[in-house]
């Protein structure tokens, strides 16, 4: 069996053009523009790019966006500051700070400092324990997992009473992704480096995410026929032929699974972009909030 693909591609692009739509809408009647404030801290190449990529994509949907960049040896008084600020800005919506924060900087104690309606990450603790408590609704959602979400439904998975297993516990990932399938009634795994015989875990999944870091972990048999396969990780391997020297793959061996797999994401062009798109969407939500358009 080939498995479907997932195009994150498409579907990113599918939110995306909504959220510009609904951006236009918001202009209309108010005259403002949903507005995203980033914050980087120091110069990681990385996190230039991404904060880059997010700039752009604010600018292709008709969205402001505010850069705010300090050196890496600011203080975490001047960081929290600037985030303060940033609150009280009835311009910005969303507030977006960029991680990994340096070494020397308090990252929860930054997160706390955002305030919960321009959260739009969805890392403050207030949004990250309400989407762990049943009943109760974050303002806003982490954007990679809630983008794992909308791939799955786009491609008609069934999340009632389904075996859920997530690969990797992080506050960012796999943690979060875990809350949004029990909310949908997966009976949810949640694996981690601990995890004993993770093969045989896997197995059992109907859904399985899978957010470890560890370049093309996940093999076929790891993998029950039919399931929805959904591949977080982004892992640089050395590659020769590529002019940089490297390609990327996820955390799931994408050639051999897609042989058992049901659907499944490639690495790029699966998660990625969704990130992206759902930042987007938790932007323009915030902005209608603070406009009273919602
Ligand atoms: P973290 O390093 O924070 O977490 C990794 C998790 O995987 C941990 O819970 C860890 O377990 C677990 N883990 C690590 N090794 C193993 C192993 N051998 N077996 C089982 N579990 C293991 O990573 P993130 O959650 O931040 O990111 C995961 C991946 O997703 C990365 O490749 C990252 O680049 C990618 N990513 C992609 C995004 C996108 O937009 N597509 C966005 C964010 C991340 P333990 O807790 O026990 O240490």
């Amino acid at each position: 069996m080939t498995a479907a693909l997932i195009d994150g591609t498409a579907i990113a692009a599918k939110v995306k053009a909504q959220v510009a739509e609904g951006a236009k809408a918001l202009f209309e009647k108010t005259g403002k523009r949903p507005g995203l404030a980033t914050v980087l801290v120091g110069e990681n190449t990385a996190s230039q790019a991404y904060v880059k990529s997010k700039r752009k994509a604010c600018a292709d949907l008709g969205m402001e966006s505010f850069g705010n960049e300090l050196p890496k040896t600011a203080t975490q008084e001047e960081v929290e500051g600037l985030v303060e600020k940033l609150n009280a800005d009835p311009n910005v919506h969303g507030i977006l700070v960029q991680l990994p924060l340096p070494d020397h900087l308090n990252e929860e104690r930054v997160l706390n400092a955002v305030g919960i309606d321009k959260d739009v990450d969805g890392f403050h603790p207030v949004n990250i324990g309400r989407l762990s408590m049943k009943g109760r609704k974050p303002l806003f959602v982490p954007c990679t997992p809630a983008g794992c979400i909308v791939l799955l439904e786009e491609v008609g998975a069934t999340f009632k009473g389904a075996n859920a297993v997530v690969l990797g516990r992080s506050n960012i990932v796999g943690l979060p992704a875990a809350m949004l399938l029990l909310h949908r009634d997966c009976t949810v795994t949640i694996c981690h480096s601990r995890t004993k015989d993770l093969p045989a875990v896997c197995r059992e999944a109907d859904i399985l995410i899978a957010a470890v870091g560890r370049a093309e972990m996940v093999k076929r048999d790891w993998v029950k026929p039919g399931a929805f396969v959904i591949d977080v990780g982004i892992n640089r391997v050395d590659d020769s032929t590529k002019k940089s020297g490297y390609r990327l793959v996820g955390d799931v061996d994408f050639d051999d699974v897609k042989e058992v797999a049901g659907a499944i994401t490639p690495v790029p062009g699966g998660v990625g972009p969704m990130t992206i798109a759902m930042l987007m969407k938790n932007t323009l939500r915030a902005a209608e909030a603070a406009l009273g358009v919602l």
